[in-house]
């Protein structure tokens, strides 16, 4: 696609990787197919190739307008695009860059930025999304039901083991994940440890920048990238093996440090090397299937239906792993029709856009149940909340299965 970018963006870093990106768009529309916004409004501009070609008239130096915020804020940036466009289009960095142009030009009305500025000023701190999740928890019989959707019962996390390993791993504790499912992490930790492997938790290290970075806030988003990497660097000095996610849409955060860090001189570096050292869960554990299988085949007998997350699948290109890990311990595992597309959970989407994302968990529910599973597993705390808020069956990360047939031995 030819550009003619403008003045005010040409020249700057961003506009020179929104050129590559542009160019790199041949406009041929195999996108739109997987596009679930565009399955749902039937509009182009609500699919990937319509937003494309907004972003490049922005860029290009046309106004924006509300129309093209609002079609922009319907992309769930699940990305599910850019694993459909055979040019290798980068999508989800386009959709950054030009969403920051456009809030720009366009100022929000005074209750969105009211909402949006208590989203990324609570949730990505502990202090108040700790005790504000227990209170909610305290009281969610009586929460309205939109509301309790959003508060998970309270959960016990069992024990953190404490016996130590020469192998160790960091694992990113974050915010959200341990307030709302802290057994998530006790688990990997639980199954890590039986496997001989210590996972260090870095005290200072907190929200991974995502919740900040997707809602345009970029510059507080590189706070808490250097944050992070200041309270890891002393365990990646020392030898740390990995630094382990256990919810995908961190992971797929954390992976992009080294781009989004790149033009800063004191951190690029570090943050390259945060990069290469970060590993979804599902990429450590496949090393250790012989030792599950060995362990635990004939133990479970769950028959599971899993959701991949579009931060695993989509954004860091990982598929089939969690499915051959629990395979391999006999776990009967089914994908769905259209794993592809989106739940709808998308971090703050089904706070922002709740019409669309309860549409899309409603279709994915029924798609996920059609194989009458057990149970659910996923891989990230925010599919796992917004599924289970549609079922009585249960939902969980794969790595509790794993955790509970080792405990139960
Ligand atoms: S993003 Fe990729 S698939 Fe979509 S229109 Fe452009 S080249 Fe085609
Ligand atoms: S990121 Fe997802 S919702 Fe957004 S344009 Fe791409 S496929 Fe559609």
């Amino acid at each position: 696609m030819q550009t003619n970018l403008a003045d005010f963006i040409k020249e700057t870093p961003e506009g020179r990787e929104a050129d590559a990106i542009l160019r790199a768009c041949v406009h041929c529309g195999f996108c739109t197919a997987t596009c679930p916004t565009y399955q749902l409004l039937g509009d182009e501009l609500d699919g990937p190739r319509g937003r494309i070609y907004l972003i490049k008239q922005v860029l290009e130096g046309k106004p924006a307008t509300r129309h093209t915020q609002l079609h922009l804020d319907r992309c769930l940036t699940c990305r599910s695009c850019e694993s459909t466009c055979p040019s290798g289009v980068q999508y989800g960095r386009l959709a950054d860059i030009g969403r920051r142009v456009v809030d720009d030009q366009v100022p929000r009305p005074f209750l969105q930025r009211m909402l949006r500025t208590a989203l990324k000023e609570t949730l990505p701190r502990k202090w108040l999304f700790s005790p504000a999740m227990k209170a909610g928890q305290l009281v969610r019989p009586l929460l309205p039901a939109a509301l309790r959707s959003k508060v998970p019962a309270k959960q016990k996390s069992g024990a953190w083991p404490s016996t130590a390993h020469a192998r160790k791993m960091l694992l990113l504790d974050g915010y959200v994940q341990p307030a709302m499912s802290p057994n998530i992490n006790a688990a990997t930790a639980r199954v890590l440890d039986a496997l001989g492997v210590q996972l260090v938790v870095a005290p200072r290290a907190g929200c991974c920048g995502a919740l900040r970075h997707h809602l345009n806030d970029h510059e507080a988003a590189r706070d808490d990238m250097r944050r992070n990497i200041d309270a890891w660097w002393p365990a990646v000095e020392a030898g740390a093996e990995a630094i382990v996610m256990t919810a995908s849409g961190c992971g797929a955060m954390v992976k992009e440090y080294g781009h989004l860090l790149a033009h800063d001189a004191a951190y690029a570096a570090k943050a390259a090397r945060i990069a290469e050292l970060t590993k979804d869960l599902s990429e450590i554990m496949p090393a250790f299937e012989a030792q599950l299988a060995t362990r635990l085949h004939g133990k479970v007998s769950r028959r599971v239906a899993y959701h991949p997350p579009c931060t695993l699948q989509h954004g860091q290109q990982i598929r089939g792993k969690v499915e051959g890990v629990l395979r391999a311990v006999g776990v009967d595992v089914t994908l769905c029709a259209d794993s592809h597309i989106c739940c709808g959970s998308a971090g703050t989407y089904s706070v922002l856009q709740p019409d669309m994302s309860y549409k899309l968990r409603d279709n994915k529910l029924a798609n996920l149940l059609a194989s009458h599973p057990e149970e659910i597993v996923s891989a990230n705390i925010g599919c796992l909340t917004h599924l289970q808020s549609g079922t009585d069956t249960p939902v969980r990360h794969w790595i509790e299965l794993i955790d509970g047939a080792l405990q139960a031995q």
